[in-house]
């Protein structure tokens, strides 16, 4: 992590105008500098690249709209917790994640039927989720492995999503589905496959709907918050991170579950994190000791596959919970949210307007 400050940030007031705007970018350029705007929900930030000696000579405090000028010494601007100190809230519909609640959510891995994800999505919702997960479109490491549904399975999930009355997230794996998956979708996975897909990260970053970022195999931290920093890039401040377990040379588990990945994040970031501990432990009996991890070690919420019938699963089987788990699964994150003095999130009335991750902020 390079100590030195390597870039600045010119956070703009909100009633700042594109003229406003437009001045502090010419001035940076007229000094040979590289400016980069991002349009946040609220408020506007624009990151400058170049003679940082250079930049500090100008009165950019004293340009029209601009309400702070920051200087930043780790590779990523917007999401880092520099440039915004307070923990930020993403909401999911009028579902809240962030530093104040354990935020669960869960459903099937992929969309198999619409029975079988109707069961899934009750379970999920008795577990005490708010919101729904399931992958239409799935990356199988084998092209003989069942692919996902597709549309048809999107058309489902929404279908069921509307139903139990829970916003979904659901995986997106190429640039070309975004506008059809954000059709319907509350909320975009980008998968741990594709972590590094910079294309789709540019494009959900365009789509203006918030974003579930896991992090990749064997992605260090710094390369998963610069994947979050493509998204922001577009002005797309709506990212939550999740911890999904990485390759290590232990084969005990499917993968590693790296619970110091979530203070460390918290330390650097703004942005919430959440941690999956079905696809990190990858079997049944691991999910409600690494989910309590999870919420003990301060995570933002969790993600979790369930199924009504896992010996049957097309997808995931071995690390789903069943039935009989939802009881101890519930009672587990409510217990632990309360020890770690969280709370369960309330949906937000829907008579407030929504917020962006600029506007709400946890504390
Ligand atoms: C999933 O959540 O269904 C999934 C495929 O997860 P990951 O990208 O973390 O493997
Ligand atoms: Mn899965």
């Amino acid at each position: 992590m390079p100590t030195e400050d390597t870039a600045m940030v010119v956070v703009m007031r909100h009633t700042a105008t594109s003229q406003d705007i437009d001045s502090v970018v010419r001035a940076v350029e007229e000094v040979g500098g590289d400016a980069f705007v991002s349009r946040g929900k609220h408020q506007t930030i624009v990151g400058l690249v170049g003679d940082l000696a250079q930049f500090s000579e100008m009165p950019l405090h004293a340009f029209p709209g601009v309400d702070d000028v920051i200087r930043v010494s780790r590779p990523y601007k917007l999401v880092s917790n520099e440039t915004h100190p307070r923990p930020s809230t993403v909401w999911v519909d009028d579902v809240p994640i962030g530093r104040d609640t354990v935020t669960l959510i869960a459903g099937p891995c992929a969309v198999e039927t619409e029975d079988q994800t109707l069961a899934a999505a009750k379970m999920a919702r008795d577990a005490g989720a708010l919101i729904l997960r399931g992958g239409a479109y799935k990356p199988r490491t084998s092209p003989y492995s069942f692919q996902g549904l597709g549309e048809k399975g999107l058309d489902i999930l929404a279908g069921v999503a509307e139903e139990v009355g829970l916003p979904f997230v659901t995986e997106v794996v190429t640039p070309a589905d975004i506008d059809t998956v954000a059709a319907k979708a509350h909320m975009l996975q980008v998968g741990a496959r594709n972590m590094q897909n910079f294309q789709l990260l540019r494009e959900v970053g365009m789509s203006g709907k918030p974003v579930l970022l896991k992090r990749g195999l064997t992605a260090t931290i710094d390369e998963w918050i610069m994947a979050a920093e493509y998204i922001a890039h577009q002005g797309n401040l709506q990212v939550v991170l999740c911890e999904r377990g990485i390759r290590t040379y232990e084969p005990a588990t499917r993968n590693t579950l790296d619970v110091s990945a979530v203070p460390v994040v918290q330390s650097l970031t703004h942005l919430p994190v959440i941690v999956d501990p079905s696809h990190s432990g990858g079997t049944r009996d691991l999910v409600l000791p690494l989910a309590r991890a999870g919420i003990a070690v301060g995570a933002d919420g969790l993600i979790i596959d369930m199924h009504p019938r896992p010996e049957t699963a097309l997808c995931d089987g071995p690390q789903a919970l069943k039935r009989d788990d939802i009881v101890t699964l519930r009672e587990a994150v409510s217990t632990l949210a309360t020890a770690v003095g969280r709370q369960l999130p309330e949906r937000r009335d829907p008579a407030l307007s929504a917020g962006g991750a600029w506007g709400r902020s946890a504390n």
